[in-house]
C-alpha cells in the first residue's frame, strides 16, 4: 500500500486502539493519497495545515503544547489529537518536570508512528556545548534517532545566536539528529530577537510571545513582519494573554454565544496570516476537543467576539505581565525576577497549575526566591501595564513561601 508520509492510514490509528480513547477515521494529515482502503471513514474534519516558513514543512495551525500532565504509558490525549491531523507535538527537556519527553518517546513508540508525528524540543542550556549535550538526552528520553525541530528554550540573550552556535546547529542536522532549528522567548527580549534573527538565514522558527493583548503593538508588528518577510516559520505561544488573579473576568464579556474565550484568542491568532501555528496548553480532553473545533470551523471571528476581545484586554491589561522585566527588576535594589515570578503567578491562578508554578519558582536562584521586605514600589510606578507589581509579589511571598 502506498501513502503519502506524512499520512496516517486507518489501519495505524486503529493500531493505537490500547488507548481506549481512539476508534478513528484518517486523519488524512499531508495531501489525500490514501488508498481507497484507508478512506472509507474519511469524514472525520481535520485541522487545516499551513507551511512552517522555510522548513518547507506542512503543519498543523494547532500544535500540542506537552508542557501538561502526560500519561508516562500512552497519553489519550495525544492520541485524540492525531485523530484530527494534530500531529505536531511540542516537547521541552523541562516540560512536566523532566518526565515529558519520555511521555512523548512511549506514546510514539508504542503507536508505531514516529515517522507521522512532528516532534520538537528543546534546549535550556543555550551554549553549543550545553545545547548539544541537551540534545543528547532528549533524543534518548523521546526515544527517537532525530527530532524534527530543536529550540533554545526561552532565549533571552541574542549573543547565543552566534557563528558557533550556527556551526553546532549545521552539524547536528548533518548528522541527521535534527532536522530544523529555531528557538522560544517570552522575555522582554522578544523584539530584539526576532529583529536579529530576520538576518540570519540558519534560523527557521521562532514561537513567541503573541496574543490579544499586542495586536497594536508597533514594534513588535514590524519585527514579526520582518520576520515572516525572511521565511522564518512563525509560532504564537502564550496565545490566551492571560492574567494573575483575575481568573473569571472573561465571563463578563462573553456575548456571542459562538466561541469562548479560548477559541476566541486562537481564531484572532490563526486571522494572521504571518503566523503559522499555535501552541496550545490543552491538559482536558475537552480543552482539547474545543480548540480542534475552532481550528475546524471556517468561521471568523465576529464583530461582538472582536470588541469582546478588546474590553477584555483593556479591563485586564494591569493583570497581564508583558514580560518586559528590564523595565521592573532595574528599578528594584535586590536580584528579583518579577517577569519570572508573575508568569508563575499566572500558572497559579490562570492555569490552576500550582504544582507547577511552585516548583518553577523554586528552580529560581536562590536570592531571586527572596520576596519579603523588598520595596516594590519604584518597579510598580514603572510598569507600563500599571501592575500592581507591591500586592503580586506580596502574594507570590506567601504562595511560594518566599
Ligand atoms: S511587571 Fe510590568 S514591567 Fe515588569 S515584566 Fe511585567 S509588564 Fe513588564
Amino acid at each position: 500500500m502506498t501513502h503519502n508520509a506524512d499520512e496516517l492510514t486507518r489501519r495505524e490509528l486503529l493500531a493505537l486502539g490500547g488507548a481506549g480513547a481512539v476508534t478513528l477515521a484518517t486523519t488524512g494529515l499531508g495531501t489525500s493519497t490514501a488508498h481507497a482502503e484507508d478512506k472509507k471513514e474519511d469524514d472525520t474534519p481535520q485541522v487545516p495545515r499551513r507551511k512552517l516558513g522555510k522548513t518547507g514543512k506542512s503543519i498543523p495551525i494547532l500544535l500540542f503544547g506537552a508542557a501538561v500532565d502526560l500519561d508516562p504509558r500512552f497519553d489519550p490525549k495525544l492520541a485524540e489529537a492525531l485523530r484530527y491531523g494534530v500531529n505536531y507535538i511540542d516537547a521541552a527537556d523541562c516540560y512536566g518536570g523532566g518526565t515529558c519527553e519520555s511521555a512523548v518517546g512511549n506514546f510514539h513508540t508504542r503507536a508505531k508512528l514516529r515517522d507521522k508525528i512532528w516532534i520538537t524540543s528543546k534546549s535550556d542550556a543555550h551554549d553549543p556545548a550545553g545545547f548539544e549535550k541537551t540534545l543528547e538526552r532528549s533524543l534518548k528520553a523521546l526515544k527517537t534517532d532525530y527530532v524534527d525541530m530543536y529550540y533554545l528554550h526561552a532565549l533571552k540573550d541574542g549573543d547565543y545566536l552566534n557563528k558557533d552556535m550556527a556551526k553546532t546547529v549545521e552539524r547536528l542536522k548533518k548528522a541527521g539528529k535534527i532536522k530544523h532549528f529555531g528557538f522560544s522567548c517570552h522575555s522582554g527580549t522578544v523584539v530584539e530577537l526576532m529583529n536579529k534573527a530576520a538576518g540570519l538565514p540558519w534560523i527557521e522558527s521562532i514561537m513567541f510571545r503573541y496574543n490579544f493583548r499586542q495586536y497594536g503593538n508597533k514594534e513588535l508588528n514590524d519585527a514579526i513582519d520582518k520576520c515572516a518577510k525572511a521565511n522564518i516559520g512563525l509560532i504564537a505561544m502564550k496565545t490566551q494573554g492571560s492574567e494573575a488573579s483575575f481568573r473569571t473576568a472573561w465571563k463578563k464579556f462573553e456575548q456571542t454565544g459562538k466561541w469562548n474565550k479560548h477559541q476566541a484568542v486562537l481564531k484572532a491568532v490563526w486571522e494572521d496570516d504571518r503566523i503559522t501555528a499555535a501552541v496550545s496548553h490543552m491538559d482536558t480532553m475537552g480543552k482539547l476537543r474545543e480548540n480542534i473545533a475552532a481550528a475546524c470551523d471556517k468561521d471568523k471571528l465576529g464583530a461582538l467576539d472582536r470588541k469582546a476581545l478588546e474590553q477584555y484586554a483593556a479591563a485586564t491589561r494591569n493583570y497581564a505581565c508583558d514580560g518586559c522585566d528590564h523595565i521592573c527588576n532595574a528599578r528594584v535594589d535586590a536580584p528579583v525576577q518579577i517577569g519570572d515570578t508573575m508568569r508563575f503567578l499566572m500558572y497559579h491562578d490562570g492555569y490552576d497549575e500550582k504544582d507547577k508554578a511552585l516548583r518553577l519558582f523554586k528552580e529560581l536562584p536562590a536570592e531571586a526566591q527572596r520576596l519579603s521586605g523588598i520595596d516594590f514600589r519604584q518597579a510598580a510606578a514603572a510598569c507600563p501595564n500599571n501592575i500592581d507589581i507591591v500586592a503580586h509579589m506580596e502574594r507570590a511571598a506567601k504562595l511560594f513561601n518566599a
